[in-house]
């Protein structure tokens, strides 16, 4: 007769087989819905080297890099040769540099959006490889990402800074944590000014895992930066006991 411990076991092995039928299942599916690795994450096209260039030859000469003199703290593109931009001399700035690849325009800034507003997951993988490459050799302990609200990340169904976090974290070898919580909805600030939209920012995060982050470098990641008000409030939580260094897609240029 069979003991109660082999039957968990009989259990626990149908259990195992299911979730491994089911694993492959979600693996042949995302694959099949998400093509990545070969092919080009703007057109589709099928390309050599994904890891080198996720994106075709035709693709790339729409891209804006972001290139030529930029602001040493949040990589923003400066007219005259300046090393700081005027706005982190006027305000401060708790991250010690900023890395962003593009410019938000054209082709980046279409894919961008896509990417977060018809749930085109598989993009993260290529936008992470881009990142990686433009912070070469910048060395982490850990890596985080910008949170959502719950409510906000339920309507979109996924939030595209933490899953781009993750694929730069798998991509590097490097942890990725939840650092922060986001417990209220800012999208009014729109209308506010740096400053009040600072302020109201302070209230809308909270730390979360503390102890996780203590003496450490941290990549704190976003998609887009434009005055760095939402990653510098973000960075301010984490910059207490730890180094913040920040990351997004593409840098746009606040008029
Ligand atoms: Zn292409
Ligand atoms: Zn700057």
């Amino acid at each position: 007769m069979m003991n109660k411990s082999c039957k968990n076991n009989k259990k626990s092995q149908k259990n195992h087989k299911f979730a491994d039928i089911f694993s492959k299942i979600s693996v042949f599916f995302d694959k099949y819905l998400f093509p990545d690795d070969i092919k080009c994450i703007f057109c589709g096209k099928d390309i050599p080297l994904f890891y080198e260039k996720p994106y075709c030859e035709n693709c790339e000469k729409d891209l804006v890099f972001n290139k030529g003199n930029r602001c040493l703290i949040c990589d923003m593109p400066i007219k005259n040769e300046a090393k700081i931009c005027d706005f982190c001399q006027n305000n401060k700035r708790y991250f010690k540099k900023a890395y962003c690849p593009f410019i938000y325009k054209d082709k980046i800034r279409q894919a961008i959006l896509s990417y977060k507003f018809d749930n085109r997951r598989y993009m993260a993988k290529g936008f992470a490889v881009l990142i990686a490459k433009y912070i070469n050799d910048l060395k982490v302990d850990l890596i985080t990402f910008v949170p959502m609200t719950k409510k906000k990340q339920k309507e979109r169904s996924f939030n595209q800074a933490e899953r781009l976090a993750n694929e730069l974290g798998k991509l590097l070898n490097i942890p990725v944590i939840k650092a922060l919580e986001k417990i209220k909805d800012t999208d009014e600030q729109k209308v506010l000014d740096y400053k009040e939209r600072s302020k109201n920012l302070k209230d809308a995060f909270r730390i979360i895992n503390r102890d996780l982050i203590k003496d450490k470098s941290v990549l704190l990641v976003d998609d887009i930066l434009t005055t760095c008000a939402t990653i510098n409030t973000c960075a301010e939580y984490l910059s207490k006991n730890s180094t913040v260094y920040v990351t997004a897609i593409a840098r746009n240029i606040p008029e």
